[in-house]
C-alpha cells in the first residue's frame, strides 16, 4: 500500500469509490475544469518562484502574495517531492519501498525553521490543514535540523493565508493521530474488503455507476 493525503481522504471518505479509482483503476474521473484551473495556477506559482518566469496575464493577481513568498530568507524548493518508508524513514518520491508520498508546493529551509506553503485556489471556508501537518512531519524526517515547520494555505484567489506551527518535540503525538488512519487503509487491502460507505458525492459526484447508492442510475 502506498498512500498520500488525497488518497487517505477518498477512502475515508468511501472504501468503495477508492478501490475502483486508486486500485483496480478501472475508472477514471474526468478532469474537470477546476482541476486543471489548479494545475496552470500551481505551474504559474512554480515557475515564477523558482525560475523567474513571469506570471501569465490571468495570473497577474498572485504576483503580491508570490513576491512575499520569494522575499523569505532560506534555501526554497518548488514542488518539492516527499516520501517516506513504512518505517517513517525519508526516501525517494519513486523508491520501491515507498509507503507515503506528498508533494509541497513551497517549501523553505531556513536553518531550525522551515516553511511548508500550500496554495489553494478553492474558498477558504473549506480549509483543511490537516494536509499540511503531514507534509511537516515528512519535513522533519528529510531535514533532521529543522525544529519547527511554520505552514500555511494560500488562498491565491480569495487572497487568504491560513497558518498552522509544528513543532519536532510533538512528532511522535502528531504520528499517533495518522497512524490508526493508514491502519484501516492497509486492513482493507489485505482483507480484500471494499465497504461503500455514503457521503455528499453519492448523489450526483460519484463516477462508480454499478454502485447501488449512485443518485444518477
Ligand atoms: S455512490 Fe457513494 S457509496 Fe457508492 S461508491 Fe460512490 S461514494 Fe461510495
Amino acid at each position: 500500500m502506498k498512500w498520500s493525503y488525497s488518497s487517505l481522504s477518498l477512502f475515508q471518505q468511501c472504501p468503495k469509490k477508492y478501490h475502483h479509482l486508486r486500485v483496480l483503476k478501472d475508472i477514471v474521473e474526468p478532469q474537470s475544469e477546476q482541476m486543471r484551473y489548479g494545475l496552470e495556477l500551481h505551474k504559474a506559482a512554480e515557475e515564477y518562484i523558482r525560475d523567474g518566469v513571469d506570471l501569465p496575464p490571468g495570473f497577474e493577481f498572485m504576483r503580491e502574495s508570490l513576491e512575499q513568498l520569494k522575499a523569505l530568507p532560506g534555501e526554497k524548493y518548488c514542488e518539492y517531492k516527499l516520501g517516506l518508508t513504512r518505517d517513517l524513514e525519508p526516501c525517494e518520491f519513486f523508491a520501491d519501498d515507498v509507503w507515503w508520498r506528498g508533494i509541497a508546493d513551497l517549501l523553505v529551509i531556513n536553518g531550525e525553521e522551515a516553511r511548508v506553503l500550500d496554495y489553494k485556489t478553492g474558498k477558504d471556508k473549506y480549509a483543511d490543514t490537516k494536509q499540511l501537518e503531514i507534509l511537516s512531519l515528512a519535513v522533519f524526517k528529510k531535514f533532521p535540523q529543522v525544529k519547527v515547520v511554520k505552514a500555511g494555505l494560500l488562498f491565491v484567489v480569495h487572497t487568504n493565508f491560513i497558518k498552522a506551527k509544528y513543532e519536532r518535540e510533538k512528532e511522535m503525538e502528531l504520528w499517533k493521530k495518522w497512524l490508526p488512519e493508514t491502519n484501516r487503509m492497509e486492513t482493507a487491502y489485505e482483507k480484500n474488503v471494499w465497504n461503500a460507505k455514503q457521503n455528499f458525492t453519492c448523489k450526483a459526484w460519484c463516477p462508480v455507476m454499478t454502485c447501488p447508492h449512485n443518485g444518477k442510475r
